[in-house]
């Protein structure tokens, strides 16, 4: 009989966002060696790579902001404080939802810190390009890095790719989109600056000006009331999300079509202010991307799907790993979401179960990977509880099998 291939790692966690930063966190405080993966050469996520800079889904909503997500997120929370951001629940004034504002170079740091201090080996400019699997369990990974490929054995995994690219490529049965092949829309928000600040935004000027640019500019916006748009803190810049597109597949031919809009729509859409909105004269276009901001693409098969009514509900389980407390934000038409509250106490169940691949014993999911619905993953993709989902995920792979009490006592609630 041939000996069992030494591991590397205990877990290796592939993608670098809100989910598998959760992940690598939550495993290396449960004792194992952990290797984080990411393409990218910082770690975040959309937080980062895409200008979503805000943690939603740490708070019920309602009128005041209750705490649903704790445990390793709160190290994080903690070092962007350290960092100079407040972290304080902010209630957007569009939405009534309490949100978590970001500066993104911040959460760069913040993020390369608190998993340094918490001993995980973090390897970026690389992405998780094959895997070796038997027929119930995935044996290896294979890395493509600067330095080509390299084979890294461990004892368990966790897709928190966001667009399952572990699982697709380990042979895990993928849903693109909904349930028949809809995307939910991109949006591409952008960070601008020079603004003369001591005048208001002038919500009523931008929604006039792009009535006028709709009667014959090359990217009219599907929104209609100005967009959604805040400062980032400490920067005096104004973050705001007016480009939304429709993703027809998941071809590179689409998503360099969309790509390239939104960048013309950026370039004109900051022209505009300047000539149409009182206080932008000298306003300049700082940061799109460095992509635009993907909302969903393929979800691998889990052996729990959390469905539209466990939300709507606010259905509580024993088996409960963590929370969803974000409403259900349907993008299916691009710039026009519609929100679903969460029933019942303001928050619902995720069972460990949908947090485990279908057919594989040792891979987990995180953030936007885990089982759900349509209707439920508009509500669990959302960063704050990703870092829960990641969390969750962590401890499963660094120890499996462990009882539903250990399970109980990782829900470290803020
Ligand atoms: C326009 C837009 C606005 C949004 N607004 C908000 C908001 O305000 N607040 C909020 O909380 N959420 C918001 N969301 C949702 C949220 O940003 C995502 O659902 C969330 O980032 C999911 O976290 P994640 O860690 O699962 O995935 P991601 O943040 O997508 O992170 C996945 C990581 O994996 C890496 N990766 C991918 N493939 C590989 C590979 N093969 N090898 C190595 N690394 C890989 C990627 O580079 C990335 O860093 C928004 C999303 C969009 C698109």
């Amino acid at each position: 009989m041939m000996a069992k291939p030494e591991s590397d790692y205990d877990v290796v966690i592939a993608g670098g966002g809100a989910g598998g930063v959760g992940a690598a966190l939550g495993a290396a405080q449960s004792g194992a060696r952990v290797l984080l993966v990411e393409k990218y050469g910082f770690l975040g996520g959309a937080a980062t790579n895409a200008q979503v800079l805000a943690y939603c889904g740490f708070y019920q909503q309602g009128p005041e902001p209750i705490k649903v997500v704790g445990g390793v997120a709160d190290l994080v929370l903690d070092e962007l404080r350290n960092l100079g951001l407040d972290c304080a629940p902010f209630q957007s004034p569009t939405t009534l939802n309490w949100i978590i504002l970001l500066e993104p170079e911040a959460v760069k740091l913040a993020l390369d810190r608190v998993l340094a201090a918490q001993g995980v080996d973090v390897l970026l400019h690389t992405r998780v390009a094959a895997v070796t699997r038997t027929s119930d369990r995935i044996e290896a990974v294979t890395l493509a890095g600067m330095d080509g490929r390299t084979r890294v054995v461990a004892e368990a995994f966790v897709d928190a790719t966001g667009d399952a690219n572990l699982s697709l490529v380990a042979g895990i049965p993928c849903r693109t989109g909904d349930t028949n092949g809809n995307l939910q829309a991109i949006s591409a928000p952008i960070r601008i600056a020079g603004r003369d600040r001591s005048q208001p935004i002038d919500r009523e000027a931008i929604k006039a000006a792009f009535a006028r640019y709709r009667r014959n500019g090359r990217w009219p916006s599907a929104r209609d009331d100005g967009g959604i748009y805040t400062e980032v803190p400490n920067t005096g810049e104004m973050w705001w999300m007016m480009f939304d597109h429709p993703m027809p597949d998941l071809s590179s031919a689409s998503f360099s079509t969309a790509e390239r809009a939104a960048r013309e729509a950026a370039h004109d859409y900051v022209a505009l202010l300047r000539s149409d909105v009182p206080g932008f004269e000298n306003a300049y276009l700082v940061q799109t991307g460095p992509q635009i901001g993907i909302r969903e693409s393929r979800h691998p098969a889990a052996r729990y799907e959390l469905t539209g009514e466990d939300i709507a509900t606010g259905r509580q389980r024993d088996d409960e790993v963590a929370k969803a407390a974000w409403p259900m934000e349907d993008h299916t038409v691009p710039g026009q979401p519609i929100y679903t509250p969460v029933g019942g106490t303001g928050c619902a169940s995720i069972p460990l179960d949908a947090l485990r691949a279908k057919g594989v014993d040792n891979l987990y999911f995180a953030g936007r990977t885990i089982g759900a619905d349509p209707m439920a993953y508009a509500s669990i993709r959302v960063m704050g509880t990703a870092f829960a989902t990641g969390e969750a995920a962590g401890r499963a792979a660094a120890a499996p099998g462990q009882g539903m009490g250990a399970q109980q006592e990782w829900r470290k609630l803020g």
